[in-house]
């Protein structure tokens, strides 16, 4: 990883009076900033990338990497899986515990911390500049920190102030850039998780299969994800019941007879989803991943929200940054948002729409998806990648009808 001095000719060129220094600044080296770097540098402009943690770093999630999560990888870019998935149990909060299986991989498994200092690695090799341990405290588009309409000035914690043609807020659920663009939530869910070491045997009764719990509260689910001589084991559920929720990762662990195991790590991330109406961008600012609240509302799945919307801002970034003026940025601005809600907006409608189901009918969906196959077809096409949410319901009758009727009933 670059150290803060690999940005000294940049710096350099700023202080002398040679206009803005970047391109492009991403703000969050997550998924969905690296992905925006990578997408920008490899355009071949000048884009610096700002991560307040220093990489590797750890983030609270099970790390499950879906079919479009793989598709949106850069090229060459090797998956650290830590297993494959071939059989998922799931359980009615704990009871008529079912296992379906399958011949092919269903989805893979990642340690956070590994994926995305890999990521970033490959925005580098891209020719983006990496910067951590640097917290930016807020841009400023207007004001004697701007020297032009074509800036926008980046202010980090210690005063500095670094300036951009166009910025690419991706500083995750309680981000900054996210603030400042005027984003607007209508969900927002707490996630708990604890990464238990288990001992072999534990750990081979568990290889290649996970376990979906639908929760006990309303929206709630837990999983078990394994990642070799570890399991993550997690739960989420609407934000403001905190102390059920950590009950249940309590009960949840204690039922799958992992409470002797000390966990490495245990910890807790709010996770958020836009509002249909929320802005995608202000001015030359635009957001992406967690920071736009782009989630799939029902599984809270985001890293691949985080990958397709990060590698489109990091595109229609390169587009700002070229923009002579005012209206012409906000064209590409408006580009951006359209392209985010014609693709990952229509999926956050179905999803939205499966959540609501899902909460006043978790055995319907548990029947559905143990008993019935076509669900189940359904669940491996999806996580496989051969089609999404939306597009099985665009595409198939049956599961349009299916949630027509579900919808009406709920
Ligand atoms: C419990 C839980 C489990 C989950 N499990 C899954 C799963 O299995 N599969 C899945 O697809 N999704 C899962 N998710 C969702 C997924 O973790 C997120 O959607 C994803 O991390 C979003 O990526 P991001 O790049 O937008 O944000 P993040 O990964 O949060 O990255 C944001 C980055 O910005 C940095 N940053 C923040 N503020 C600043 C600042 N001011 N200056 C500089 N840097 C800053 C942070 O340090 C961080 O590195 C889960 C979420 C939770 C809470």
């Amino acid at each position: 990883m670059s150290s803060e001095n690999d940005a000294t000719g940049a710096e350099a060129a700023q202080e002398l009076g040679e206009g803005p220094a970047w391109d492009v600044v991403v703000v969050g080296a997550g998924p969905a900033g690296a992905s925006a770097a990578y997408a920008a540098a490899v355009s071949g402009r000048r884009v610096l990338l700002l991560e307040k943690a220093e990489l590797p770093r750890y983030k609270t999630c099970g790390g499950g990497i879906i079919g479009p999560s793989r598709d949106s990888l850069p090229p060459g870019f090797e998956l650290p899986l830590r297993d494959k998935v071939h059989a998922v149990t799931f359980s009615l909060n704990g009871r008529l515990a079912r296992t379906r299986r399958s011949k092919r991989m269903l989805f893979g498994l990642i340690n956070r911390p590994e994926f995305d200092a890999g990521l970033v690695e490959q925005a580098e090799k891209a020719g983006a500049v990496v910067r951590t341990g640097v917290t930016v405290s807020r841009v400023e588009q207007h004001g004697p920190a701007v020297p032009d309409r074509r800036s926008v000035a980046v202010v980090l914690s210690d005063g500095e102030t670094v300036l951009a043609r166009a910025v690419v807020g991706a500083d995750g659920s309680a981000g900054r850039i996210g603030a400042h663009v005027g984003v607007k939530l209508d969900q927002v869910d707490l996630g708990l998780e604890a990464e238990i070491p288990v001992p072999d045997t534990v750990a081979e009764d568990w290889a290649g299969r996970v376990l979906i719990d639908w929760g006990p509260m309303p929206g709630s689910y837990g999983w078990v994800f394994p990642k070799g001589r570890t399991l993550t084991v997690g739960v989420i559920s609407a934000r403001g019941e905190g102390a059920a929720t950590k009950r249940y990762l309590e009960d949840f662990i204690a039922r799958l007879g992992l409470a002797g195991f000390e966990p490495a790590i245990s910890s807790g991330h709010l996770t958020r989803c836009r509002s249909d109406d929320s802005p995608l961008s202000r001015g030359r600012v635009l957001v992406c991943g967690d920071a736009a609240g782009l989630l799939e509302p029902w599984t809270r799945e985001g890293i691949s929200f985080a990958l397709r919307s990060g590698r489109l801002a990091g595109e229609w970034a390169v587009r700002i940054a070229e923009a002579h003026d005012a209206v012409d940025a906000r064209r590409q601005a408006l580009n951006y948002a359209f392209a985010i809600k014609a693709g990952l907006g229509v999926e956050m409608a179905v999803g939205r729409r499966m959540l609501a189901v899902f909460e006043r009918r978790p055995g319907l969906l548990h029947a559905a998806i143990t008993g019935f196959r076509p669900a189940w077809t359904a669940f491996t096409d999806i996580t496989r990648g051969a089609t999404t949410l939306a597009g099985l319901v665009r595409t198939h009758s049956l599961a349009r009808r299916a949630l027509d009727v579900l919808d009406k009933r709920a």
